[in-house]
This record gives structure tokens, C-alpha cells and sequence, in this order.
């Protein structure tokens, strides 16, 4: 019985670590990360459910589903941004 115990608060405690470590990975995982626009200038994508990359352009935070698509906005920002 006493082993279980121990078990459970082993796994409890790995739980506990990964959390942590979520919360310090912050900077890298977008997944809570709020951005600007809803949509993908380029590609049109939900950001919300695929962002992949962000810039900020004349002050504002853009989210877009992939560097690529970062990549084309780069290029001719104005282009997306007028559609
Ligand atoms: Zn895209």
C-alpha cells in the first residue's frame, strides 16, 4: 500500500514538472498566443487553430499559419493587407 502511494506522488510530481516546463517553453509554443488578424492574410487560414509563425508590421501582431506564409507577406505586405 505504502508503494502506491509512493507511485502515485511520482506521477503526480512528472505532472506537476511538465507544467512547468509548458510555462516556461512560452516563448516558442504559439498555441496561446494572441494575434491580430483571425485569418491568414495570405493563405486564409483560421490563426487560431494553425498558427504557425508571427510578425509585427506598422505596430500590429500578425499570426500566420507557417514561416512561409510570413515569408510572402514580407514581400508585399500592403498586397494582403488591402484585400
Ligand atoms: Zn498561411
Amino acid at each position: 500500500m505504502k508503494r502506491l502511494i509512493l507511485i502515485s506522488s511520482v506521477v503526480f510530481l512528472a505532472i506537476a514538472c511538465e507544467k512547468k516546463s509548458d510555462m516556461l517553453e512560452n516563448a516558442n509554443n504559439l498555441s496561446n498566443v494572441k494575434v491580430e488578424n483571425q485569418l491568414d492574410p495570405v493563405c486564409e487560414m483560421e490563426t487560431s487553430k494553425h498558427l504557425g509563425d508571427t510578425l509585427t508590421y506598422n505596430g500590429k501582431f500578425y499570426g500566420f499559419c507557417s514561416s512561409k506564409c510570413k515569408t510572402d507577406f514580407e514581400k508585399n505586405p500592403q498586397q494582403y493587407l488591402n484585400k
